[in-house]
């Protein structure tokens, strides 16, 4: 079922979900991707469960979905146990899906539950001990360490940027107290993170030693396509959601705005348009960091003097995108993809042509905040209260209202960044976490979910800050003290 991105550099290609999962990098440093795009029934799906939809597209998509079992139970910690994501009407025409009901309230949770599940029932069938390797922006580590914390044969490293993400966020993984987890903070920014564990996956001596000590490993970034499948599930439900409540009708096409970064969710609405699912654009929504905004609107992906800036929504603080490889290879094919991705490694930079730009732009749209264009907009709609993250801010920021029936992607909860939405409603920028988490839960009776709650009262034990050079190291004195 699955392809890869480069071209094939001679190992056995002819593989499935689960083998891609254990063996995310494809050949020449390549990616994979689905092979063939079936097209979907609108009439096939338009009445299925949340459960029953991730069933019907594994199915099509030819994916095994024998251990689709224990994935799909991980939902029942979500605040809806048979249905893993809510919707809030904004007005007539404009809808926020919100993704972050899981247990640690960010859309991570969506893909990460089932995901690692997955990874775990693998390892205990396998007996193997699988060791995971991460660079998280702030919500992937929590999201998981949360899934594996516990598991047996399954062990995670997460590693963050240093002062890049919130508070909760990192309290989220350095209180983690689980034997199987590690959480680094990388002297660095996040593209230095994904970079050093890039380099760490294909560094002979470090590979020799995982073997000799019986680990294999994974990565459980957004390349890793055991996350982009069921991070297509939920735009095709919310398409269903609308034509079941009757607000489009089955001519009807629908856009979705999407906060980006790493492209994993902006890449799933991509696959469910290709599949049929009547979108007529994705817009995606950039902050200040607006490499995606300037690629889709010029061609051009440049960062040569672009230097990662530190925003409100440090999700999205990414130049390194790397899910757009896999719409290259869907729109011009492996030979241009390699070449654009060998481009982009040695000059730091691609160019599309002017037809190649035009065929994106079937696709998708763009839009980019600041931060003060975000703070605004948190202030404009807590005054309706409504109350939405940063992210969540940058998408409402891009919506235009032409018309069409549009998706917003809330993908965190605002109890992961109480102290930038103080700072909008005006209350004194020294506001700490805990005190903002407060404020906003009185002045707007929202409840502060458990897990967010218990975390100040957790002691930091998980937490060792590193330098590039000596990760690795790190990592191998980790691995001898626990096998
Ligand atoms: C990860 C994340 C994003 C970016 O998603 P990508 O799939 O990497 O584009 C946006 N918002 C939040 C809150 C996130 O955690």
């Amino acid at each position: 079922m699955l392809i890869e991105t480069r071209g094939n550099d001679g190992r056995d290609a002819n593989i499935g979900l689960y083998e891609a999962i254990l063996k995310p990098v494809a050949s020449f440093n390549g990616l994979w991707s689905l092979k063939n795009i079936p097209q979907i029934s609108i009439d096939d799906i338009k009445d299925l469960s949340y459960n029953d939809l991730t069933k019907y597209i594994f199915k099509i998509l030819g994916a095994d979905s024998s251990l689709l079992c224990d994935a799909l139970f991980s939902y029942k910690t979500f605040d809806n146990p048979n249905t893993p994501l809510d919707f809030t009407k904004l007005d007539d025409n404009l809808f926020l899906q919100k993704l972050y009901t899981g247990p640690t309230r960010a859309f991570k949770d969506m893909a990460m539950q089932p995901f690692c599940r997955i990874l775990c029932d693998l390892a205990k069938k396998e007996d193997k001990k699988y060791l995971i390797l991460t660079a998280t922006s702030g919500d992937t580590g929590p999201a998981t360490l949360e899934a594996i914390k516990n598991q047996p044969n399954i062990y995670a490293i997460c590693m963050y940027p240093k002062g890049g993400t919130s508070d909760v966020q990192r309290l989220q993984m350095t209180t983690n107290n689980a034997k199987n987890t590690k959480v680094l903070a990388l002297n660095g920014d996040f593209d230095d993170a994904q970079s050093v564990l890039k380099n760490l996956l294909s560094d002979v001596d470090f590979r020799e030693f995982l073997d000799k000590n019986n680990f294999c490993i994974s990565a459980t970034n957004s390349v890793n396509f055991g996350r982009i499948i069921f991070q297509i599930i939920y735009h095709i439900y919310s398409y269903t959601y609308l034509l079941k409540h009757n607000i489009i009708n089955s001519a009807e096409s629908i856009n979705i705005i999407i906060p980006s970064g790493n492209f994993g969710n902006a890449l799933g609405a991509f696959y469910a348009k290709m599949m049929g699912i009547k979108i007529n654009k994705i817009i995606i929504a950039t902050n200040a960091n607006s490499i995606l905004f300037d690629f889709i609107k010029t061609g051009k992906y440049d960062i040569r003097n672009r230097r990662l800036l530190k925003t409100n929504s440090p999700a999205m603080d990414i130049l390194k995108s790397s899910n757009m490889e896999r719409v290259l290879f869907h729109l011009y094919g492996y030979e241009r993809t390699k070449e654009l991705m060998e481009n982009l490694d040695r000059d730091k930079s691609y160019e599309i042509s002017k037809s190649e730009l035009a065929k994106l732009n079937l696709y998708f749209d763009a839009h980019k905040s600041d931060d003060n264009i975000t703070l605004a907009t948190i202030k404009e709609y807590a005054q309706k209260d409504i109350i939405i993250d940063p992210h969540t801010a940058t998408a409402l920021n891009a919506y235009k209202n032409d018309g069409i029936k549009t998706i917003i992607v809330s993908t965190a909860e605002w109890s992961k960044f109480a102290p930038t939405i103080a700072k909008a409603l005006g209350l004194d920028s020294a506001c700490n976490d805990k005190d903002a988490l407060y404020y906003i839960s009185s002045k707007f009776s929202l409840p502060i979910h458990k897990n967010i709650e218990s975390l100040f009262s957790k002691d930091e034990c998980n937490n060792t800050i590193v330098d590039s050079s000596n990760v690795g190291n790190i990592i191998k004195e980790w691995l001898r003290s626990i096998s």
